[in-house]
């Protein structure tokens, strides 16, 4: 690399692919924010990369992406090589690309990141692999030899699919099987269309079923299926069911008409923004809550700073609420979702009031939500897990005026009564034990299931969803004695 090359991050500044005019974000536009790169824009991005000899971003990629070695590739133009290369590591790397934290994980560690701007590592990701299947590339499996063994997937979600994927890689085929009617867990029915279109999720389906992956949607093991029955028909089972355990923070008042709880408004938008039903299925227990308010000119407060918060408030803001809150317990360097969709929020006109601890829901005669009552906070000793506690600042009590109030607090996984009376244990907390020193990776305390992504881990992230279900596949072949893909990066 010549002395010019290695000080290109010098001229070119950090580049992210063009957004949506905020004019029509703020005017109901629910395409994908950010748009894609042309070759040129790619190479120069790509370009900016100082192959600094000690890759921090692939060590901090939970996959261990070969961040440096494909960014080379997309300089050279070598695309299909660069699509190929993600995949040895990463089974949804297109949607990595688009949805993950970058600025916490593989950007948030890079070199340039101290002065110049991070390489924009997500958006390289999202144009090599959009660019190698709109030109045909497919993973090839053609010197794959088939083992003859069958493995029951659970959950089409991301962890499902990282498995489903590294199966039919190793030899094994895999059926997947999921109560909706679409692949994608949270992908397709979680996350809003401005942070992931669902063509993307289509496209994934059709590659999947061309490496001979075998989807029964529409089938919820426990009900329609025992799992019992699936251990008899396949050689050993995967769990990758997720978290829907809802945490409604118990508040006071939160029975009033106009609360709503986070994941049934951002589904029912879904089905709004696509036309249609995207499962055909209501959600169980939710079908009253699920009616889409009118916000047009509302006051929108949502309660909560994940991932799932900032969903709602864009969404609301697309939707035509007057004026958009988010009220978070701690401070905005304690935020866990990505910086970057914080920046989009506020760009959009969310206000952020940040250190309010939710007290209860006011609500007028007719039991209709006034506002939110809390309490201003101050960050005061760490928890267990090293998060500071928000601490109550006495006499500060205030309300904030609403007429919708969406409850974002999250979710967390349980062990449902179907997995327990088959031995599977599970945390108090309701995660599922899986992996650990006597068992194989990501086994669970039956021998033959395996468990992995956010029923494991408690609700996290997409990219380390995929990365348990690609680990746990190659835990179900070290038990079914074949070779699987090799998980760790490998070189250009
Ligand atoms: P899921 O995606 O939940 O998939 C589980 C699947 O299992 C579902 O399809 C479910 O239908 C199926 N299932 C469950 N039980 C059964 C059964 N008995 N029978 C058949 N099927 C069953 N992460 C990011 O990295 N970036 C983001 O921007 C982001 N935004 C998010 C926004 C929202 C609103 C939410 C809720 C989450 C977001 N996340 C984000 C988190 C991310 O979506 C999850 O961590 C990830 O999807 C977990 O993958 P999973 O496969 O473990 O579970
Ligand atoms: Fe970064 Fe996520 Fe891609 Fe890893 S998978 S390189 S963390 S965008």
């Amino acid at each position: 690399m010549s002395r010019k090359q290695v000080f290109q991050f010098l001229d070119l500044p950090r580049e992210m692919p063009k957004r949506i005019p905020l004019e029509l974000r703020t005017s109901g536009d629910w395409g994908e924010l950010y748009g894609k790169f042309g070759q040129a824009e790619a190479a120069h991005q790509s370009g900016r990369c100082l192959d600094c000899g000690n890759p921090y971003c692939s060590w901090k990629c939970p996959v261990h992406n070969a961040i440096p070695q494909w960014l080379q590739l997309v300089q050279e133009n070598r695309i299909l090589e660069a699509a190929e290369l993600c995949h040895s590591t990463n089974p949804l790397p297109e949607v990595c690309g688009r949805v993950c934290p970058q600025d916490r994980l593989c950007e948030g560690s890079c070199t340039l990141n101290d002065g110049f701007g991070a390489v924009t590592i997500g958006a390289v990701e999202k144009y090599i692999v959009d660019t190698a299947f709109e030109r045909g590339w497919r993973p090839d499996l053609s010197e794959v030899v088939p083992t003859g063994k069958r493995v029951a997937v659970i959950g089409a979600g991301p962890a499902g699919i990282g498995c489903a994927d590294r199966l039919a890689r190793a030899g094994i085929h895999a059926v997947v099987y999921d109560r909706y009617e679409q692949i994608g867990g949270l992908l397709q029915f979680g996350i809003p269309t401005f942070k992931l279109d669902k063509s993307v999720i289509a496209t994934r389906r059709e590659v999947l079923e061309g490496m001979g992956i075998e989807f029964r949607l529409g089938v919820e093991v426990g009900k329609d299926v025992a799992i019992e029955q699936l251990l008899e028909e396949y050689d050993a089972v995967f769990l990758g069911t997720g978290a829907y355990r809802y945490t409604d923070g118990g508040l006071p008042g939160q029975e009033a008409e106009g609360v709503l709880p986070a994941l049934p408004f951002l589904v029912q938008n879904g089905r709004i923004v696509a036309g249609n039903d995207p499962w055909g299925r209501p959600i169980a227990g939710w079908e009253d809550k699920i009616k889409l308010p009118d916000l047009s000119g509302k006051r929108v407060v949502v309660l909560g700073g994940g991932d799932t918060g900032m969903d709602c408030v864009r969404s609301s803001i697309r939707l035509g609420a007057g004026k958009v809150t988010c009220a978070y317990r701690r401070d905005e360097a304690s935020m866990p979702g990505s910086a970057r969709e914080v920046g989009n929020a506020r760009e959009e006109g969310v206000r952020f009031l940040f250190n309010r601890q939710p007290l209860a829901i006011e609500a007028d005669a007719e039991g209709r939500a006034t506002g939110v009552r809390v309490v201003e906070t101050r960050l005061g000793e760490p928890d267990a897990r090293g998060r500071r506690n928000a601490v109550p600042i006495e006499g500060s009590e205030s309300v904030i005026e609403a007429d919708v109030v969406i409850i974002a607090f999250g979710f967390s996984p349980e062990v449902p009564e179907w997995m327990q009376a088959l031995g599977i244990e599970g945390t108090p907390n309701g995660r599922i034990v899986a992996g650990g020193a006597d068992r194989l990776p990501y086994q669970t305390t039956h021998p033959r299931v395996f468990a992995g992504g956010d029923a494991v881990r408690g609700a996290d992230l997409v990219v380390t969803a995929v990365a348990e279900g690609r680990d746990a596949a190659q835990g179900i072949a070290e038990l079914l004695a074949v070779e699987a893909q090799p998980a760790e990066p490998a070189t250009a």
